[in-house]
This record gives structure tokens, sequence and C-alpha cells, in this order.
């Protein structure tokens, strides 16, 4: 028997917001004094009204027209009403059948440089709640609740189960994160909790008859990394494969159930369910008005978004000859890293060159130095004059790597001027004077009757040495041309 593993995620994003979604409370993460970003509206005291956060709602639009959704004209707020002390109002702020957006879609490349092509349920807007932290000596002593996050915008992103291996869930997750981090509208913080997911898995069982069989929906809660979603998947896989070949049980005989995931042993634990669904009762909050959203408003969202890393990518391909997998390293990076490879490909007017300096040198140098592109040394258009340099051939790959490492290990900011200095210094410059090159090249032949005799007797490794010496003597002679210029001359002796 084989099966298919069914995944679906729901990705609830903090929009970058200074204030809270239906107060001016702070949204700072702020867990070290506890309760002091509250006010009545988010603590739900009586007679306090919410007033909705306009920039949250417009970050949410542009969030959702990033995942190709349709914009609702008219959408509407919900309380979700559950009890829990993280919830002081005894309700949630949600959205239920009118959500603000609907039907989108992220393609998602996969590490074998397959696509799919997940399809995007819904977004919606709801306000985040509290966190209890609870006495974990496990005597049960106290528990305590800090309201800081109660009101933060959060937007939820419900996907289809279109995802069918735990690793394509990592990667819709990068994708999210990339996309949204690129539009400014999360900074997907996730130790912050600024990006967290619940997953839902089962498997479809094929049965000898053609036919198949489901097994129960799983929800795995408040995954925190991209790690941790992959390997709970994983276990979740293995555990309902094994479950259901001890017990047979099917989507019919037991409902969704809701488990937790232990990073530290690697496995998913039942969780005491909180509500049901159905209790929730869902009724519409008659303190805030319904959003309507004209198609004027929708364009306006649309004008200010940025390019998108699927559209990056595809361009970089096109614009500077790039390999797919050269444009996804640059594109992955973030906006930072795209935007100096840009400025550098374009003022060096090679492409190509840049990319491969890019992906391996400055990012090499990067992580070896724990720094941001924001604050490397060298900034784009230094590279960019010393990578023209080269694509002129006024200096040699080599020399370049020289000037690079000579800019870096003085820890200041290099400027364009700086090049010249360490091309003078070091002698760098490639000499283009023939005559001194040709004298350099006579003086070694003379030099060097044994490796001049092994060459002429058809050993054609002798000019290795050879091309040695004279560079050492013309410091900065491009080798190209000295090689091409020592065979000439050594094939023209008697
Ligand atoms: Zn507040």
């Amino acid at each position: 028997m084989s099966y298919d593993v069914i995944i679906g995620l729901e990705v609830h994003v903090q929009l970058q917001t200074q204030t809270k979604i239906f107060c001016g409370c702070s949204t700072a993460f702020n867990p070290d004094q506890p309760n002091v970003q509250t006010c009545p509206v988010c603590l739900g005291l009586p007679g306090a009204l919410p007033v909705l956060n306009g920039k949250a709602f417009w970050l949410a639009v542009k969030t959702a027209l990033a995942l190709n959704c349709e914009i609702a004209p008219f959408t509407k707020w919900d309380r979700k009403q559950y009890f829990y002390p993280d919830l002081p109002k005894g309700y949630q702020i949600s959205q239920y059948d009118l959500p603000f957006s609907h039907d989108g879609h992220v393609d998602v490349v996969t590490e074998s440089g397959g696509e799919r092509h997940v399809r995007i349920l819904r977004a919606h807007l709801e306000e985040d709640a509290g966190k209890n932290l609870h006495d974990e000596s496990g005597r049960g002593r106290d528990s305590q609740v800090d309201l800081n996050r109660a009101g933060t915008p959060l937007v939820e992103i419900v996907t289809e189960p279109d995802m069918r291996t735990a690793e394509e869930a990592r990667r819709f997750l990068e994708e999210l994160r990339l996309l949204l981090t690129y539009l400014e509208v999360s900074d997907c913080n996730m130790q912050e909790g600024s990006l967290r997911c619940d997953a839902n898995v089962n498997l479809h069982v094929h049965q000898p008859d053609g036919g198949k069989v489901a097994t129960p929906i799983v929800e795995v809660k408040n995954l925190n990394s991209f790690r941790f979603t992959e390997q709970a998947i994983l276990h979740e896989v293995e555990r309902q494969w094994e479950e259901f070949q001890r017990t047979g049980k099917t989507i019919k005989d037991a409902p969704k159930s809701t488990r937790g995931f232990d990073p530290g042993r690697g496995v998913t634990y039942p969780m005491r369910e909180k509500e049901e669904a159905a209790d929730y009762r869902y009724f519409p909050d008659p303190d805030l008005v319904p959003v309507t959203v004209t198609p004027a408003d929708v364009a306006r969202v649309r004008a200010e978004m940025c390019e998108t890393p699927i559209s990056r990518r595809q361009r970089f391909q096109t614009d500077y000859q790039l390999s797919a997998y050269d444009a996804a390293v640059l594109v992955d990076q973030g906006r930072e890293v795209a935007e100096y490879f840009e400025t550098v490909a374009r003022a060096a007017g090679d492409g190509k060159q840049a990319a491969n300096w890019i992906t391996q040198d400055v990012l090499r140098e990067l992580n070896d130095r724990q720094l941001t592109i924001a604050t490397f040394p060298i900034p784009a258009p230094v590279l960019a004059d010393l990578l023209g340099r080269v694509h002129r051939k006024e200096l040699t790959l080599k020399s370049a790597r020289e000037v690079f490492a000579a800019l870096l290990e003085s820890g200041e900011p290099a400027n364009i001027e700086q090049i010249g200095q360490v091309i003078a210094e070091k002698g760098l410059a490639i000499v283009q004077d023939a005559g001194a090159i040709d004298a350099a090249i006579a003086q070694v032949i003379a030099a060097n009757p044994k490796p001049v005799a092994d060459f002429k007797s058809g050993k054609a490794q002798a000019a290795g040495a050879l091309i040695g010496q004279v560079m050492k003597l013309v410091k900065g002679a491009d080798p190209q041309g000295v090689r091409e210029r020592l065979l000439e001359q050594l094939k023209s002796l008697p």
C-alpha cells in the first residue's frame, strides 16, 4: 500500500504597524515589561470602542494582492467567542464569512527544481491575543498573563491542502516570508512570533481496488520555525501511517484533532481541545463598521507595491543573462542584496560578472564577518567600479580580488578613490606597454636556456614557468597577453 501526503497551512503574519489594529497602543516586541502596552480598548474594558487602524488594513490588502488574491469590495468584522485568560474581552475580533480577500495562489519552486502551485483559500484580518505564562515547575503555583500582544494586527493566510511533502510546506513558508519582507508588510521575525503556522496533515491511502481512503486530519499548532514545521510534518506522516496500519481508522471515524510539536523530541503530542469551531458562535461585531474597498483603492495599493521576488528572479535571467540558479540565490537573499546586485551589474556593465562576485565573494564575506549587505564595507558603486576595470581589461581578475581584500581589511567603508590607491601601491595595473613586456620576455628567454630548449623539443608545459617569471618582472601584466606574446617569441626562435 502506498499513500499521498496532504498538507494545508494556516499562517499568521504580524503586520508591520507601529500601533495595534483597533487602538493606539504600541506593537513593539516587549516581553520584559508585561502589560505596559495596553489601554481600555485592547483590555476590553466596558465602554471602550475599537477604531480600525487604516495602515493595518491597507498593508493587509497589499499582502493579499501579492498572494494573487481577489479583494472583496465589502468586508466586515466578526466576534469569535471563546473564553481564555489571554483574551480579556471574551471574544477575538476576526473575519468570518466575508473576509477581505480570497482565491489567490503562490508558486513554489522545490529543491529538485519542480514547481508546486499552492492555492490560497482566503486571507483575513484579526487581532492577536495575549500570552499566558504558566508555572513550569509542575506545582501549578501561578499563571501569568501578558497582554502586550493583545490587539496586534495579524493576517491569517489559509492555503488549500495543495502541498504534498514537508519540503514543499517549508519552501512555501520561505517564499511567503521572502515575499512579505520584500513588500515590507511584515518583518516575519519568527523568534518574536511575527510569523507562525499551523499545519493540517493527513494521508490519502491507495487501496487495492484503486480507490483511496483518508486518515483523520491532524492540525499541528503554533509552529514557529521552518525547520520545526518540516520536522513536525515528517513525524506526523510516520505517526499517521503507523496508526492507520494498526487501527484502520479513517476520516469518517475520527474528527480533526489538534496536536503540538515538541522540538526536543521531534514528535507531535495531543493537545487539549480549546473549543470546537461550531462553539465560537461568530456574530458581526456591532462596534465596527464594515469596510468598502473600491477598484481605485486596489489600484492605489497595487501602485505602491514593489516588484515581487518571483518576477525579479525572471527579470534577472532575461536582463542580465543569469542562470535560474544564480537569479534565485541573489533574490532569495532579500531585497537589499538583490538591489545591491542590480546596482553593481548596471554600473559595471557585466551582469554575469557581478552575479559571480556577489554570490561567491560578497556572500562569503558577509557570512564570515557576520555582516548584512547594509553594513558591508564595500558599497555597490565601489564594487561596480572595481568590476568595471576588470570588464575593460584594466585589471586582472586576480588583482581585483587583491583590491577587494585590501578594501575589506581597512575596516572602513570603502570609496572609489581607494581602488586607485590600492592598485598603485600594489602595482596591480595591467601593463599595456608592449615594449616592457617584450623586454622582460627576452630577458627571461636569455636566462632560461633549459626550459626554452624543453619547449622547443615539444614540452609545451615548460612555457608555464617562463610565464611566471615574466609576470614577476612586469607586475600587473595580463597573464593571457604575456602567454600569447611569449609563445609567439618562443616559436620564432631558431
Ligand atoms: Zn490598546
